[in-house]
């Protein structure tokens, strides 16, 4: 698997990833173009949004990449390595 994955308009690198929202943004401003998006905090203070859709995938290739020692589609991870 890659450990790029898409969010918005970027391939963003999966080790570049600090948190991503668990809640969709909302922040009251009227003309807030990010309402209803999902921050994806990456490293030195950059942020990218996220639509539903892609912060579900964007969390479920973490999950998978476990910190750089990822492995193959398909193949059963036990937690030892
Ligand atoms: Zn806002």
């Amino acid at each position: 698997m890659s450990i790029l994955c898409r969010v918005d308009d970027k391939m963003v690198p999966l080790y570049r990833v600090m948190w991503l929202a668990a809640t969709p943004h909302f922040c009251g401003e009227e003309d807030c173009i990010r309402e209803g998006c999902y921050e994806v905090r990456l490293e030195q203070g950059e942020s990218v949004w996220a639509s539903a859709n892609e912060r579900d995938n964007l969390q479920q290739h973490l999950e998978r990449w476990q910190g750089g020692l990822g492995y193959e589609d398909g193949e059963e991870h036990d937690g030892t390595w």
